[in-house]
């Protein structure tokens, strides 16, 4: 099945048979096209069409920066920072300057400390966006069509066929293709899972929620609702998720910036069904009964009205068996999910596709797929998920108190911050040098696949100990001001992550003093002197180039490329 260069070029024979155009599938498409190989890619909806996962964060933007940069497509470059978004992919774009997480509790008025608040650093690339994804999904098919893969959009497949020999479509059409490879980019509903009955029943994820989602107007910023004092950035500037026992609410805008020219913000409330179950009423109906228990959320509702159908969702989380099989793999949002929080599911997906655009060029080029080519991608996917779902279900925990939720965050906002230590170091090196080498060095089996920052053990000893006082709370065998005061202690020790809060990047209302500087130079450059002379070593070793170097490089070459284009 092996094509050859002289194979002609409009032959129903590809390199690789791509299923879905959503992001995924598109940025493997113009991955794989941009090396040269014939691409496929197979959609069942036509663009522009809505989709979810609108909320970009830093390790999501600099694991696409490598892929961009490591396989020469600047339209992946273009989604990594609010300006290049906005200025190059769609003005429908939203600005997300911080992450805002603000705590209730039902029938009572919002504590004005009980909120934290993450910011999203001004420098060097800028700040993160919300994705209006029906524009920016178009804007990566083009992409992708750009560099020679060939899109069948409203194609439906009848006939999936696949053996260690080779792979092939059928569609409704009657059309029939094949390939060397198949990649399963479908999301939920990924056609190749279902075929192989790849999902396990039940999931086996220890999250559980459900979800309702919709885009809405009228919806006020909730500066206006909610001001407290010694915040850097305003809540409508950023993704606000509002917290309560038992679930959380998005708040994404689009139009929360002076030259944003969509109206929309897209609301999602998340609800464990243990502690809400699915009842038949409408999803409009749960959502008002919803701010009629929590009056300060209400209060930022009350003009607000749908443009589109809710979506109303079962169970969100689904896991599967394996992800690889003969000459084909998951992508990672088809292999499994498990909830929105903390939007990791595009940065796993960019760290799907960076690790498995690496094996599958070699396997093309040596004609071989052989299982063990592609078994870490099976490792790496199921412990990114399984990892996240260890966070994601203690939040849920979490969500029941704020000294808790106050505590454990914080783990997150450690392994966030060390987690772009590592990628920035594995990218400034490949800058320098051009050897890829420093690039698979991240898919090179660390020590804690799926952690925030897989290779940093201190780290992980330090989340596995956070995680296990917040088992004993949900458990009943503590109690979570207990729990949140050993969190606290535990950070307290550790030289790695202590002074990582007091930058500025990390604010809690319960505690002021941690709050922000004014201007963004000053905390990246305290930030900086840390890494260089007072960090300890498990720290330091993530910065042996020269950082101010690279990093006033990188500055100075996104806002001048911004302005010349
Ligand atoms: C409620 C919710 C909120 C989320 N919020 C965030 C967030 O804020 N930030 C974040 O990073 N992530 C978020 N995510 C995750 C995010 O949606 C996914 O990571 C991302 O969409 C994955 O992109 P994808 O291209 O792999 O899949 P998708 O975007 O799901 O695209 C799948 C494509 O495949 C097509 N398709 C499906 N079946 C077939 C078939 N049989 N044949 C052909 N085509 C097919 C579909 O039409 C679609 O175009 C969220 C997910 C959910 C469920």
């Amino acid at each position: 099945m092996k094509s050859t260069v002289n194979e002609v070029r409009d032959s129903n024979h590809y390199d690789v048979i791509i299923l879905g155009s959503g992001m995924s599938g598109s940025q493997m498409g113009a991955i794989l096209g941009r090396q040269g190989f014939r691409v496929l890619i197979v959609e069942e909806a036509t663009h522009p069409r809505f989709t979810i996962g609108e909320s970009s964060i830093p390790e999501t933007s600099l694991m696409n920066r490598i892929i961009a940069d490591r396989y020469g497509v600047p339209e992946i470059q273009d989604i990594t920072s609010f300006y290049s978004t906005f200025k190059k992919v769609s003005s429908s774009t939203g600005i997300k300057r911080n992450f805002g997480f603000v705590f209730h509790k039902p029938n009572e008025e919002h504590n004005p400390t009980h909120f934290t608040q993450c910011v999203i650093p001004e420098l060097p690339w800028g700040p993160e966006s919300h994705f209006y994804r029906q524009d920016v999904d178009a804007y990566l098919m083009h992409a992708a069509i750009r560099y020679g893969c060939t899109v069948k959009q409203k194609t439906t497949i009848k006939d999936y066929d696949l053996s260690k020999t080779g792979v092939a479509v059928t569609t409704t059409q009657g059309e029939r293709y094949t390939g060397r490879y198949m990649i399963d980019c479908g999301g939920p509903r990924a056609p190749l899972a279902l075929k192989f009955g790849l999902r396990e029943e039940p999931c086996r994820y220890r999250t559980h929620s459900r979800t309702l989602y919709t885009h809405m107007v009228g919806v006020k910023p909730f500066d206006d609702i909610f001001k407290p004092k010694g915040q850097r950035w305003r809540w409508h500037e950023g993704t606000l998720h509002h917290m309560f026992h038992g679930g959380w609410l998005w708040v994404i805008p689009f139009n929360n910036h002076p030259r944003a020219t969509n109206g929309l913000v897209s609301v999602g409330l998340q609800l464990d069904p243990r502690v809400h179950p699915k009842t038949d009423i409408s999803a409009q109906q749960e959502f008002d009964e919803f701010l009629a228990r929590f009056p300060t959320i209400a209060a930022q509702f009350k003009d607000a009205r749908p443009v589109r159908d809710w979506v109303k969702s079962d169970r969100l989380q689904y896991s599967s068996k394996t992800t690889v099989g003969d000459r084909y793999c998951l992508m990672l949002h088809a292999a499994g999910f498990i909830d929105p929080l903390f939007s990791r599911g595009l940065e796993n997906t960019s760290v799907a596709i960076h690790a498995l655009a690496a094996r599958l060029i070699k396997a093309l080029r040596d004609d071989d797929f052989s299982p063990e080519r592609f078994e870490y991608i099976d490792r790496l996917q199921q412990k990114l998920l399984e990892h996240n779902d260890d966070f994601v279900s203690c939040c849920y925990t979490a969500f029941s108190d704020f000294e808790l939720w106050d505590a454990f965050h914080r783990l997150w906002a450690v392994g966030t911050m060390l987690g772009q230590f590592r990628l920035i170091q594995a990218h400034a090196r490949f800058k320098e040098d051009r050897n890829e080498a420093h690039l698979d060095h991240l898919d090179d089996n660390p020590p804690h696949l799926g952690y925030l920052c897989a290779d940093m053990d201190d780290y992980c000893r330090l989340f596995d100990s956070a995680k296990a006082e917040v088992d004993a709370v949900s458990e009943k065998r503590k109690s979570p001001k207990e729990a949140a005061a050993r969190i606290h202690e535990l950070i307290e020790k550790e030289e790695f992550a202590r002074p990582l809060f007091s930058f500025g990047y990390c604010i809690t209302g319960a505690n002021r003093h941690l709050n922000n500087s004014k201007y963004s130079l000053v905390p990246a450059l305290r930030l900086l002197n840390w890494t260089q002379r007072g960090a300890p070593p498990e720290v330091q070793k993530y910065f042996d180039y020269n950082p101010m170097f690279s990093l006033l490089k990188s500055y100075v070459g996104h806002r001048l490329e911004l302005a010349l284009k």
